[in-house]
């Protein structure tokens, strides 16, 4: 085998920790460094005294041959779960069943069990916020955090975080900075609900074509949640846009009389409501780049703004970065 390498990767995410396992596969050295306490990044879930919810990506699909390969260990491993809700549509004639059949697939219990499963016998530094690359004279890389701490030094560099986070992080590569500071991050504000009794109405998820919503889930219809019924909404980006600055409140009610309209019903007060907002909930527009890489600096860059905002090629851009590095060793 040859030499094993000290690599770094910033982002503990999907993309970030799917580059990780097949360069720790492939006998590297990896840790992968996060800015939150946690890990899994835009996979996330809320855990409460109301119920869980996953507040972040609410399911992925499996389209890509590699990837559907990999879902069979996930599944056998039970991290994975299908998930088959009762799908609905919702535009200017109204809610109807959706005929949209495509599988759909969640992290069990939670979004998040997936990707603790999968960072396993990963080393991960959580709570460190990187926040530039230092080169050495012998071409390897410190990493400086926001506390003024060095971390390193590493042969390579994988940066995994959304791409207006990775541009600083990648100015020793101009080309890479430049590609990342090209691609818009579009908001979303998500709101979670927990009622005491279940809504009466059959549908599980919905796609919303009109007003300020999104998308629709009860999240409890998703395998092995908890009992209570607990729903989350998300807005499209054009509505979070206009209402980047707007209290938790304010949201919070204006998505939920938006909720109500799709339902044609007067909803019970929740007995839970909780309100986040994601400044880079989605790549603006599907790059094909796979992965970016300057092998001559050891630096490179991965994240579904790679790919288009999915899970799936979150973790296909990861599996990208990772084959480009071994292919450049
Ligand atoms: C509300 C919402 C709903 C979605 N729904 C779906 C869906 O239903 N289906 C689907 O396929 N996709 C969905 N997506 C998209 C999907 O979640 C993403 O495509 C995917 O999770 C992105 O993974 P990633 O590794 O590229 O980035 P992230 O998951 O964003 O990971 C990047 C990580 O980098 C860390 N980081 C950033 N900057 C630094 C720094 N300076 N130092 C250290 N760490 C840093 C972050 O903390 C984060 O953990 C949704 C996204 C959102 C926000």
């Amino acid at each position: 085998m040859s030499q094993s390498l000290k690599i770094a990767i910033i982002g503990a995410g999907l993309s970030g920790i799917s580059a990780a396992r097949s360069l720790v596969a492939a006998g590297h050295a990896v840790v992968i460094f996060d800015k939150s306490r946690g890990s899994g990044g835009r996979l996330s879930s809320k855990r409460t005294e109301f119920g869980q919810f996953d507040m972040g990506a609410q399911y992925f699909t499996a389209r890509d041959h590699s990837f559907r390969q990999e879902l069979k260990t996930w599944l056998d491993a039970r991290c994975v779960e299908e998930w088959t809700p009762r799908l609905y549509q919702y535009d200017q004639s109204g809610l109807r069943r959706s005929q949209d059949n495509q599988q759909r697939f969640v992290g069990y219990p939670r979004m998040t069990a997936w990707s603790r499963a999968l960072l396993e016998g990963l080393e991960l530094v959580s709570s460190t916020r990187i926040e530039k690359l230092q080169a050495q004279d012998d071409g390897q890389w410190l990493l400086l955090d926001d506390q003024q701490q060095a971390h390193g030094p590493f042969a390579r560099v994988v940066v995994a975080t959304p791409a207006p986070q990775a541009v600083t992080l990648l100015e020793p590569a101009s080309q890479l900075a430049h590609a990342a500071s090209q691609v818009e991050m579009l908001a979303g504000w998500t709101l979670a609900l927990s009622f005491n009794q279940p809504l009466d109405t059959p549908m599980d998820a919905c796609f919303v074509r009109e007003g300020p919503i999104d998308w629709i889930s009860r999240n409890s219809s998703k395998p092995g949640r908890d009992e209570s019924d607990t729903w989350v909404i998300q807005s499209t980006p054009a509505w979070a846009q206009a209402h980047i600055d707007s209290d938790k409140d304010t949201v919070a009610s204006d998505l939920l009389s938006a909720f109500a309209e799709v339902l044609s019903m007067d909803l019970p007060t929740a007995q839970f409501t909780h309100v986040h907002r994601w400044l880079y909930a989605r790549p603006g527009q599907q790059c094909e780049w796979g992965a970016l890489a300057a092998p001559e600096l050891g630096l490179y860059a991965c994240g579904d703004w790679c790919l288009g905002g999915r899970v799936e090629n979150a973790w296909l851009s990861g599996q990208q970065a990772a084959k480009t590095l071994l292919s450049k060793h």
